[in-house]
């Protein structure tokens, strides 16, 4: 095996792991380090780390987890990120014991705004957090309003911890993000101009695992997997360039995005753990490192379902991104009862069809076995695409 697909087997059984046993593994480096779980899509991973904790992805128990007393508090239409989310908090995975200091949630859906109470009432002596996040960026209040959101997450997490989170911790935090999304989005990039150096599914492991991980760690995997890459010879296949757009919050099984791209598309960009990567810009680390946080939020965030974007349509976040990753098709691929991802679906296909672009639906749930019939839907999309 060669170093990156050793980096690759380490972050793809490292995603395979439950919040407790993630945050024991990155113990082994960092003796007594505690976690704050993070739903997705964002909460600012600085202010958590810069309180001396490590900020874990929390995309529910991705079907390793039988959903038995969570079922029994939610009704049956409910998205599974929902569902085992709960049920981590129920089983005692995600407990002070296990080390985690408590959870952040933020205003994505009402599922999420649901699930952040039910969690609270349920698991009364943990630390609850939930973010507003403002709903119309592109307003003047917007600004002061976001500012004041987040300063108020980072004084109830140092309430919560007995210990003050310091301007000039945040402001180390976000220099070691910064070089984090950095790096990610040289990933991306590498795949976009230099497809078939990393499947995708390899590359959303890799993505996963960094919500697993201290970013100091993380940081020179990646960049040691990157060195190997810009070496690799890409292997050729006939495929079609597509977009995967959706799972913006619940995260597909692995073996999904395997089987999108063995049933012949080449992935050429996504929008899967967007939250951890959602800057397209560098965050100052000089000034009001919180202020500075909260306006990266609001003017320089990726596009996604849960976030209205300064007035502009998502549907026009979504032609930019199948033109400039030279993209034929997009396989708008939402996990089940996602409310936010039904309601755009409509105005994508209005607009992908407006402009010929061919695309396809797929849904998918956590507890997801057998591939087979998705797998045979997607050749018959990329056959009719290749062989038009
Ligand atoms: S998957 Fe969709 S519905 Fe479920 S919590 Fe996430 S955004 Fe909300």
């Amino acid at each position: 095996m060669t170093t990156g697909e050793k980096i690759i087997q380490e972050c793809r059984d490292l995603i395979e792991l439950l919040p407790s046993q993630a945050l024991l593994a990155a113990r082994q480096k960092h003796p007594g380090l505690r976690g704050l779980a993070v739903f997705p899509v964002y909460a600012p991973p600085e202010v958590i780390h810069a309180a001396g904790l490590m900020p874990l992805g929390l995309f529910g128990a991705g079907g390793k987890l039988e959903t038995t007393q969570a079922d029994s508090r939610f009704q049956s239409f409910i998205c599974s990120i929902a569902k085992s989310t709960l049920e981590l908090f129920l089983c005692g995975d995600l407990s002070p014991e296990n080390g985690f200091e408590g959870a952040v949630f933020s205003s994505i859906c009402d599922v999420a705004r649901n699930l952040s109470s039910v969690v609270s009432r349920n698991a009364p002596d943990f630390y609850i957090e939930y973010l507003h996040l403002p709903q119309n960026a592109a307003t003047e209040a917007a600004r002061d309003y976001t500012r004041r959101e987040f300063h108020r997450f980072r004084a109830n997490l140092a309430h919560a911890i007995g210990r003050p989170i310091t301007d000039e911790a945040i402001a180390e935090s976000i220099k070691l993000y910064n070089r984090l999304r950095e790096l990610v989005s040289e990933l991306y990039e590498h795949r976009r101009v230099r497809p078939g150096t990393i499947r995708t599914a390899d590359l959303f492991a890799v993505v996963m695992a960094g919500t697993f991980m201290m970013p100091e760690d993380f940081i020179p995997m990646i960049e040691a997997l990157l060195a190997e890459l810009r070496t690799c010879v890409p292997v050729q296949r006939d495929s079609v360039n597509v977009v995967l757009e959706g799972a913006f919050c619940e995260a597909p099984p692995i073996d999904l995005i395997d089987s999108i791209e063995s049933a012949g598309c080449q992935i050429m960009d996504d929008d899967l753990a967007i939250g951890w990567r959602l800057f397209s810009r560098d965050v100052p680390a000089t000034g009001d490192p919180v202020a500075n946080l909260a306006d990266a939020y609001l003017t320089s965030s990726a596009y996604t379902s849960v976030r209205h974007n300064n007035g502009q349509p998502r549907t026009k976040g979504l032609l930019q991104r199948v033109h400039d990753s030279h993209a034929d098709a997009v396989i708008l691929a939402s996990a089940k009862f996602c409310e936010p991802a039904l309601l755009d679906y409509v105005l994508f296909r209005r607009t992908l069809d407006e402009h010929d672009i061919p695309h396809l639906k797929i849904e998918f749930e956590e507890k997801m076995w057998t591939f087979e019939r998705l797998r045979n839907e997607i050749e018959t999309f990329t056959e009719s695409l290749l062989f038009d």
